[in-house]
């Protein structure tokens, strides 16, 4: 039997107000987002049935589109109550969800001010984003061979499409030498975060994390920060040089899909999967779960 493929499976998605069967759920070759990234998206995850931050998930997709010079023609309880929707149709407790909005193809060309705006809403089934040996072991990292651009570059604020080409290149280069993912430095040199996750280190019982002014400052990223300081946990925002990695003791990602995820070693640098990192990974899990305030 063949891998299962995105486009062919059972189930409903959600498109541009209603539940369509999963298979239905196509766009045409000649629509602008596929030729100009004119896409923005979103990653969440539900647990137990209910769909963890979602206000700010689609508030953000709602950003992001902003960002990009489109306005999506629903409002946030309303890409709330379709999210929820599809997780219900779908029959799935525990599930990742990818809302996605794009241009039409009601024009082509760079311009882009007739194509319609479309809105669209997946779940499936997606356990460990990198395995579930990594939540022991640590990630192996290497440094990505591509940079974070400049905010007078791109729209690095919205999580548009067409920043993650860098990310996919970056992830292959990392795959290619037996890496599981790669840490991105910022086009000033500074660490800023890995191919779809935010990086944290532990020092001296303190979390570092670099300030997130050219990337995602993702939603996880701030459950997290909310999490240590709620334990007492000292959380400094501040540049950070790759240099550094050498006097950190520990490091691990966030995202909506690597949850807490723990890194072993970033290029030359190792780090131990150790206590503060293992607390946080329970925190994270029982703040979705419900079993903790988001605040
Ligand atoms: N950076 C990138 C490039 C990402 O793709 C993600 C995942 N959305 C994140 C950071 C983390 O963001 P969040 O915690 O909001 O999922």
């Amino acid at each position: 039997m063949g891998e299962q493929t995105f486009d062919d499976r059972d189930g409903f998605i959600w498109l541009d107000g209603a539940l369509v069967p999963w298979r239905n759920a196509t766009v045409h070759m000649l629509t602008h987002a596929m030729h100009y990234a004119s896409s923005v998206f979103e990653g969440q995850r539900a647990y137990n049935g209910e769909i963890f931050a979602l206000a700010e998930h689609s508030e953000r997709l709602i950003c992001s589109a902003d960002l990009l010079g489109f306005t999506i023609p629903w409002t946030r309880a309303q890409i709330d109550q379709a999210s929820r929707d599809t997780l219900a149709a779908s029959g799935l407790k525990d599930a990742y969800m990818r809302p996605i909005a794009w241009r039409g193809s009601e024009q082509m060309g760079v311009a882009a001010q007739r194509a319609k705006i479309h809105l669209g809403i997946a779940c499936w089934e997606w356990g460990a984003y990198f395995g579930a040996e990594a939540l022991n072991k640590g990630l192996k990292l290497e440094i990505a061979p591509w940079r974070r651009p400049a905010p007078y570059t791109a729209p690095t604020a919205s999580k548009a499409a067409g920043l993650y080409m860098i990310c996919t290149l970056s992830k292959h280069h990392a795959a290619d030498r037996g890496y599981d993912d790669a840490m991105m430095l910022d086009w000033r040199g500074q660490v800023a975060e890995a191919t779809g996750a935010n990086v944290f280190f532990v020092q001296d019982g303190a979390l570092h994390t670099p300030t997130p002014d050219c990337f995602l400052d993702g939603i996880t990223r701030r459950s997290v920060m909310r999490l240590a300081q709620r334990r007492g946990i000292k959380v400094i925002e501040r540049v950070i040089w790759p240099e550094e990695m050498e006097g950190f003791e520990q490091c691990f990602l966030t995202g909506s899909a690597a949850e807490v995820t723990p890194v072993g070693s970033i290029g030359p640098w190792n780090f131990e999967v150790g206590g503060l990192t293992r607390q946080l990974m329970a925190d994270y899990s029982a703040l979705v779960r419900g079993g903790l305030a988001n605040g």
